[in-house]
Order: C-alpha cells, then sequence, then structure tokens
C-alpha cells in the first residue's frame, strides 16, 4: 500500500475505518447510504469470517433490511420458529421454549433469523463498493494529528483521515489510542464450535429452533443454518489451560465429548457428527466509559466486547453502525461533535448488555441444587421474548432521531 492521503471524496470528512469485519462493512454500508464515503483497511488478505452461525435478532436486522441487500441475507437465512428453548443437560426436558412463530414479527416488526456468519458479513459487503475496501492493510497505530489522524501501516505505508472509526475487533489497537492501553481478560470459559452436516444430525437439530441445554459449569447450543443444510454448535465449557484466543484454534472430538460426558445423547450425537471442533478462549473487558477521543472513535467489539450469551454483540455493531453514520452526516463541518453524539447515543445500550452477558455466564452454569431449582422455576415462568423487548424492539436509528 502506498503512503498518502485517502482519496479526494465529493463531499464530507476522509473516514477511515479500520477493520473489515461485521461492524466495519456495516459502518461502511451505512456511510454510504448517509451519502458519505470511507476506506476500510483490513489486516486479512481476503474478506471472510469463521464456519460458524450467528443469531440475527430483529434489532439487528431491521437495520440490515435499510441496506436493501436482504435478498441475500433470506436465500441463506432460516427464520426461526422457536427462540430460546432452554432445556435440561441431563434428560432434555423443556424448561422453557419461545414461541417466535408470528410473534416476534407481531411483536417487533422483524423475525429472527440464524445464518452462517459468511452470509452475513456478504450481506453487509455487498452495500459497499469494493473499490471503498483495502485488503492486506495491517494498521500498527493510530495518532491523533492537529486535523484528525494519522495511520501507520504494517508495510510502512500512512495515511492522514479526517475521522477514523476502529471497528478492529476484541484486540483494537485504535483502542489503545482512546482508551488506556490494556489487554482482555481471559474469562475462564472456553467456547467449542463444530458444524453438523444435515445428513449427520438428528431431525430434532433440523428444526427452526436455537436450542439450549444448560448444566453445570457448561452449556450447548445449536441451530441451523445455510438454507437447513448444516445444524451450527457452539458451546461453553472451562477453559482451565486452553487460553488460545483464535478461531482457527482447534480442539479434538474427544476433547469435546469428555466435556460434555453423561449429557442427553441428543448433545453427544451432535458433538459426534461435527467434524475436528474449534476451540478458544472467550475473553473479557469491562465497558468503558468513553470510546472517542477527537476525531477517533471505536464500534463493535474493539468498544464493547461482550460475551455471546444474548446473542447480540454482532448486532450491536451493526447498531452503532448505523448510528454512527447518522450522526456524521448530520454533522459533516464538526465530525468531533459527531462522535461526541454517537457515544453518548450508544454507551448506556452497550453497556447494558455487556453486563446483561456477562451475568448469564453464571445464571446458565449453575450446578444442580437449589440455585438452579429456582433458576428452572423462573426461566418457566418467564417469556424472554417479552422480557427482552428492550433488546429486540429497539430501533437504534429511530431511538437516535427523538
Ligand atoms: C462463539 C460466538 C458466538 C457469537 N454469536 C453471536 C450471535 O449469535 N449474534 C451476534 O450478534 N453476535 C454474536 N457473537 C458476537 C460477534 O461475533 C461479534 O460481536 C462481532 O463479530 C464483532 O464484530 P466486529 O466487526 O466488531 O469485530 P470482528 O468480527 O472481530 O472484526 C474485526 C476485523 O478487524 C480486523 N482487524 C483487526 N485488527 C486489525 C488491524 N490492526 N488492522 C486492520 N484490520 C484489523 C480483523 O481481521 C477483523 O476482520 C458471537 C461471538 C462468539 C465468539
Amino acid at each position: 500500500m502506498r503512503s498518502g492521503s485517502m482519496p479526494d471524496l465529493v463531499h464530507g470528512p476522509r473516514i477511515a475505518i479500520i477493520g473489515g469485519g461485521i461492524g466495519g462493512l456495516a459502518a461502511a454500508a451505512f456511510l454510504r447510504r448517509a451519502g458519505l464515503t470511507a476506506t476500510v483497511y483490513e489486516q486479512a488478505p481476503a474478506l471472510t469470517e469463521v464456519g460458524a452461525g450467528i443469531v440475527v435478532a430483529p434489532n439487528a436486522v431491521r437495520l440490515l433490511r435499510r441496506l436493501d441487500t436482504m435478498d441475500r441475507f433470506l436465500r441463506r437465512a432460516v427464520p426461526l420458529e422457536w427462540g430460546w428453548e432452554f432445556r435440561r443437560w441431563a434428560d432434555g426436558s423443556v424448561l422453557s421454549v419461545e414461541n417466535l412463530s408470528g410473534v416476534c414479527e407481531r411483536l417487533y416488526g422483524e423475525r429472527t433469523y440464524v445464518v452462517h456468519r459468511a452470509d452475513l458479513l456478504d450481506t453487509v459487503r455487498t452495500a459497499v463498493p469494493g473499490e471503498w475496501i483495502r485488503l492486506g492493510a495491517r494498521c500498527t497505530s493510530v495518532a491523533a494529528a492537529p486535523d484528525g489522524a494519522l495511520l501507520r501501516f504494517a508495510d510502512g505505508s500512512q495515511v492522514e483521515a479526517d475521522v477514523v472509526i476502529g471497528a478492529d475487533g476484541v484486540h483494537s489497537v485504535v483502542r489503545d489510542t482512546v482508551a488506556e492501553p490494556a489487554p482482555p481478560e481471559y474469562s475462564g470459559l472456553c467456547a467449542f464450535r463444530t458444524i453438523v452436516p444435515a445428513q449427520h444430525a438428528p431431525d430434532f437439530a433440523l428444526r427452526p429452533a436455537q436450542t439450549l441445554w444448560l448444566g453445570p459449569g457448561r452449556h450447548f447450543v445449536h441451530y441451523p443454518i445455510a438454507g437447513g443444510q448444516a445444524v451450527n454448535v457452539f458451546a461453553a465449557a472451562p477453559a482451565e489451560d486452553n487460553l488460545d484466543e483464535s478461531w482457527s484454534a482447534t480442539a479434538t472430538v474427544e476433547e469435546f465429548h469428555a466435556e460434555f460426558a453423561g449429557w442427553d445423547p441428543r448433545v453427544t450425537d451432535l458433538i459426534a457428527g461435527g467434524g475436528v471442533p474449534g476451540r478458544w478462549a472467550l475473553l473479557d473487558r469491562a465497558p468503558l466509559r468513553h470510546w472517542s477521543r477527537g476525531k477517533i472513535t471505536l464500534l463493535g467489539d474493539a468498544a464493547h466486547p461482550m460475551f455471546p450469551f444474548f446473542a447480540q454483540g454482532a448486532a450491536q455493531s451493526i447498531e452503532d453502525a448505523a448510528v454512527l453514520a447518522r450522526c456524521l452526516a448530520g454533522s459533516v463541518d464538526d465530525p468531533e461533535q459527531a462522535l461526541k453524539r454517537y457515544e453518548s447515543a450508544r454507551t448506556e445500550r452497550t453497556t447494558r448488555l455487556q453486563q446483561a452477558s456477562h451475568a448469564r455466564r453464571d445464571v446458565n452454569h449453575l450446578p444442580d441444587g437449589p440455585g438452579q431449582e429456582a433458576r428452572d422455576t423462573a426461566l418457566a415462568g418467564s417469556d424472554p421474548l417479552v422480557g427482552n423487548g428492550w433488546i429486540y424492539g429497539h430501533d437504534a436509528e429511530a431511538a437516535f432521531i427523538s
């Protein structure tokens, strides 16, 4: 990559987005929709997502729909008929089930979908002009400059920008410019993931349902993806000395089995049906009080990483992107003010979600006993679809306008 200034834009600030994951590309897509331009700098040589699934809840779907690329999404996504279907680890007895069929749309105007992560990334990427994306561009530092910021890249090149959006994930280098530098902490949990081809999956797992099995110290989640051609499996278990935080780190099928020994055979059958499982350590960061400094800001996991137990990390990065684009478009002559508005519109909600996901770790993993029985009774009497209305009913753009 050659050093220099970003290309001259028709109008508006020169906006650099570091990171071409779901959050960074969503930022570019919403900026384009708002009439601005941007350049996305992604360290990887190609835009890819790991082989895993993701839940896309109504709060994200209603924003994605505004990007006009939903046809791609709907071709591959599976609409859920049942949402949080909690089951007991040992015998599969149903603790509670959320009926989404018709109800989700009636309450929130959108359905809940499960989709392969690559299909979600593709949905967002399609809304971004190809020439906006620079691949193989690893940002090594961001320094505030009088008129914006100076970005340095691993190949020695430098770029000036008026506004910098750090969408570079939980290990964000941009974060170190706006907050006290600190590495993320290990949570003590690791996540296993595998994909089971439909022909190796029991019919039970092909239902359009997100099923969560709760047990002592662990939980196990599955749902169909890829138009029903495969089942995505995610499981949280103690990390012990497995501290590798990488989507490409693996475990053995035997190790995965050992973690869930004695669980209902429908769980262990799914483990047996998948290939070599991925396993990586789940990281943790306390919420930031501020994530912007001058004309530099953060978005998505760089700003507010959260445990995946509410399935909201990517959704929140999409919400961030929509609000940030609105703020910048509404204040092109004063981007610093725009970033302040963006941050103040977003921090309360993302902090609440970080905290809620954190708390769920303990609730999901209670040992059998009075605490677990009380939890199961509470689950049986709850309606998460209504109880989580503050998550699913939120329209990030409309909330910002009002
Ligand atoms: C097991 C698991 C299950 C999950 N399930 C769900 C779910 O069901 N629903 C949901 O909404 N969320 C879910 N999440 C959360 C979701 O995956 C994340 O919140 C989301 O991917 C964050 O997107 P992001 O763009 O902020 O960061 P990332 O996806 O981490 O993307 C960051 C990008 O920046 C690039 N990058 C990093 N450093 C640099 C650099 N220095 N220079 C240039 N590029 C750089 C990276 O290569 C990457 O492409 C889950 C997470 C996990 C771990």
